[in-house]
């Protein structure tokens, strides 16, 4: 039996391994899907404190996975498939055909890149579409892209392209940009990028991957325009889904599927059931406050272990 069980191995699941094995709780850490989280898909951490010239994101997970280590938390590889939250003990099952049951469980399972929706991202995915910069930016030294997406993470990744690429289109389906002002800035000052406003997505084409997107500018209005650009790669960065599926048959969600806590406290209506970082933050979804969301989790978690 698991005493304190951790599913997610980004700065929630990490934070809250350390704080627990500190406390002596012997955390299991399941790393999932994407060992590290989403931050080890982007480049450097500047706004993390203690940090000040910067730091790079998967140097940084492997830190807080390596202080959590130091503090007994024991890191595995698996990923859970499917959790029975019914009763006490809980049971968790794992894609390595193995089953655990645990008294405290903390949900840190983070959000997964969204697309558009388009069959055509299915046909080109791996051949010409992407959802991180970061990871495939390498394979369009030098070829033209486009991003997708007006936040913050759009314009990241825009202005890292454009370090590699030729060009780089910013495809925007408002006539603004959603980002901080200092990333938007980053962007405007960029001469390789530029910037598609009032612009959708209807569809990739190309024989081998992807050798263009065909688009609508103003689409609906009296001067919709449709016509197709040439691009050799599309990255998707329109925000992200919380991977709370397993959970909401035992958990309340909001509509897009955040897992709803206390207010200001990772605890669910489950006794020892707890949410922190990405998966139950709508928000703010900073590495800063999922790590502060994975502290408090395990704290909770200590707190309830010991009314056992
Ligand atoms: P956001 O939700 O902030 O932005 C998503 C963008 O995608 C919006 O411009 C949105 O358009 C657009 N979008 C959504 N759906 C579609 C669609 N179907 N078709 C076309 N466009 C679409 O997500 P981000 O991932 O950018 O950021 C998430 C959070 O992380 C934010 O709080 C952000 O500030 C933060 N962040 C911070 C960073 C940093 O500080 N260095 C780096 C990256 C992220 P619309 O505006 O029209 O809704």
């Amino acid at each position: 039996m698991i005493q304190c069980l951790i599913l997610g191995s980004g700065p929630a699941g990490y934070t809250a391994a350390i704080y627990a094995g500190r406390a002596g709780l012997s955390p299991v850490v399941y790393e999932g899907l994407q060992p590290g989280g989403q931050l080890t898909i982007t480049t450097e951490v500047e706004n993390f404190p203690g940090y000040p010239d910067g730091v790079d994101a998967n140097e940084m997970m492997d830190d807080m996975r390596r202080q959590a280590e130091r503090f007994g938390a024991e890191i595995r590889t698996a990923t859970a498939v499917k959790v029975d939250l019914s009763q006490r003990p809980y049971t968790v099952w794992f894609d390595d055909d193995t089953t655990e049951q645990c008294q405290a469980l903390i949900i840190a399972t983070g959000a997964s890149a969204r697309f558009l929706g388009l069959a055509d991202e299915e046909k080109y995915r791996g051949q010409g579409v992407s959802a991180c910069a970061t990871c495939d930016g390498f394979f369009y030294r030098k070829k033209t892209v486009a991003v997708v997406g007006g936040g913050d993470t759009a314009c990241e990744e825009a202005t890292y392209l454009a370090g590699l690429a030729q060009k780089v289109y910013l495809i925007v389906r408002k006539p603004f940009l959603r980002a901080s002002q200092a990333m938007q800035d980053r962007v405007m000052q960029n001469e390789k990028i530029e910037v598609l406003f009032e612009t959708n997505t209807l569809g990739l084409y190309g024989e081998n991957g992807v050798e263009g997107a065909h688009l609508v500018h103003r689409k609906g209005e009296a001067d919709e325009r449709r016509y197709d650009l040439p691009i050799d790669g599309f990255f998707l960065a329109i925000g992200h889904k919380p991977n709370s599926e397993l959970f909401t048959e035992w958990l309340k969600t909001d509509e897009t599927g955040y897992i709803i806590t206390e207010p200001d406290t990772p605890r669910t209506a489950l006794p020892g059931v707890f949410a922190a970082g990405d998966v139950a933050d709508p928000r703010y979804r900073q590495a800063i406050t999922a790590a502060a969301s994975g502290c408090k989790a395990a704290i909770e978690a200590d707190h309830y272990l010991k009314t056992l």
